[in-house]
């Protein structure tokens, strides 16, 4: 997959604001405020490396806008890590939160590393150093950070833990998808890809597909691509393409998404945290790059990995008529005007891949009342929330006759603004 440059992704990211303003109840101060994160905090982490030498990692946490509640949003370890990128992260929670109703702001975070060079040791003294060094810029009531991109349930076990001990009280509430065992949720694990899959299950009944009938490619086979494709595939969609960070597959006939997943899940190398197998190591399938991935004919495109990946460049090459966003900002703003032209439908990220951050709420939730859900009450719950808020956006689209993406942020934005203008005018 092609390395996205993050120069400007932030500017790009905020000019989707002024389109949405003009449908959105908010004034006009209000929304300048939101083109600014709140805060920003770089900081150095120091590791001993197994081999007993020294290396400095350079991470961030920015809080973008907590006029709905404390801060909310993932931390991601990944060699393309940059401010550019975490502020537009930030951002984009900020108005997925919104766009849910649940009551909390926008925030991100991150490690610049490069998480499959690292042994579990090394990514643990990572995790609890970075710990360290934000542990007075997060907190259940201000900053709640959560799994994201090369981070899982594990590194937030070790992080609740590390801040446990820095404040000396045990505080479950200060980060979400943890192990079930230190408090986390049932149901948090697959909740990113389970959200999508609702948005799709109610454009299911709108548009009469026949799930046997109807053809699906996945790009990017992490935690979200794998949950959306296995409960596609159980529900008797045709995933006919799907690819990771080393390439692509396509098969006409659709996949067994569950061998799929036992080969990309294999553990390649012993104390390795990130080190698996490949999609690309499946049999009796056609290669295929991540590229052609995004240009096949397909009747759903579910890009499920990096940001800006759908640009100017391919926009016009797009042949599915429905595009469902579970990556955080894989389309570019240029490239949503060719596809809006072409009249294709885009489930914004903000919508399509706010199942992760929803059950992250209901975590929370229980570690703050200490009192927990069973995995249905949690799926249940979820469904009606996902179900709730999709068809609301979906009814702004089409009363105001505007995209999916301008109704998702119009929703959002008035939301926000409502809390804004309930702050009083000195704010
Ligand atoms: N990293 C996920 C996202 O981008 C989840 C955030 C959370 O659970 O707070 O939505």
């Amino acid at each position: 997959m092609n390395a996205p440059t993050n120069v400007d992704l932030f500017s790009g990211a905020i000019a989707r604001l002024d389109k949405a303003f003009q449908f959105a109840d908010i004034d006009a101060e209000a929304l300048e405020r939101l083109k600014h994160p709140k805060q920003i905090l770089q900081v150095s982490i120091p590791v001993r490396m197994d081999d007993g030498s020294l290396k400095v990692f350079t991470g961030y946490r920015v809080r973008h806008d907590d006029t709905r509640g404390p801060t909310k949003g993932g931390l991601r370890y990944s060699p393309q890590v940059d401010i550019s990128e975490v502020k537009a992260l930030a951002f984009w929670m900020t108005f997925k939160c919104a766009v849910m109703n649940i009551p909390y702001g926008g925030a991100k975070g991150g490690i610049c590393v490069n998480p499959k060079e690292l042994s579990r040791m090394e990514l643990e003294r990572l995790s609890r150093g970075f710990i360290e060094q934000i542990a007075d810029f997060i907190g259940p009531e201000v900053d709640i950070p959560a799994p994201d991109m090369y981070t899982n349930a594990m590194i937030m076990g070790w992080m609740m833990d590390e801040y446990s001990k820095i404040h000396r009280r045990r505080t479950p509430g200060v980060i979400t998808g943890k192990p079930v065992p230190l408090g986390g949720s049932q149901g948090r694990d697959d909740a990113t890809g389970r959200g999508a899959y609702h948005c799709i299950k109610e454009l299911e009944k709108k548009r009469d597909w026949i799930p046997k009938e109807t053809r699906v490619a996945v790009q990017g086979f992490g935690n979200a691509g794998q949950s959306i494709a296995r409960l596609l595939h159980a529900d008797g969609y045709q995933v006919v393409a799907v690819s990771d960070s080393r390439g692509g597959i396509y098969k006409p006939g659709g996949f067994d998404i569950p061998s799929l997943i036992q080969i990309k899940n294999e553990s390649r190398r012993l104390q390795a945290v990130y080190c698996t197998g490949s999609v690309c190591e499946a049999v009796e399938a056609k290669s295929i790059t991540n590229e052609d991935l995004l240009e096949l004919d397909v009747d759903i495109l579910i890009p499920a990995a990096l940001e800006d990946v759908i640009t100017a460049n391919n926009a016009n090459k797009i042949q599915a008529p429905v595009i469902i966003e579970v990556a955080n900002g894989p389309t570019t703003g240029e490239a949503d005007e060719i596809l809006n032209e072409k009249e294709k439908l885009i489930v914004p990220d903000i919508l399509a891949n706010a199942g992760g951050v929803t059950v992250s709420y209901f975590e929370w939730v229980q570690n703050q009342q200490g009192y927990y859900w069973s995995l249905d009450e949690v799926q249940q719950k979820l469904h009606a929330m996902m179900t709730q808020e999709f068809n609301h956006v979906y009814d702004w689209m089409v009363e105001k006759k505007i995209d999916m993406r301008t109704a998702a942020y119009a929703v959002a934005l008035s939301r926000i603004g409502a809390a804004i203008a309930s702050l009083g005018t000195v704010q």
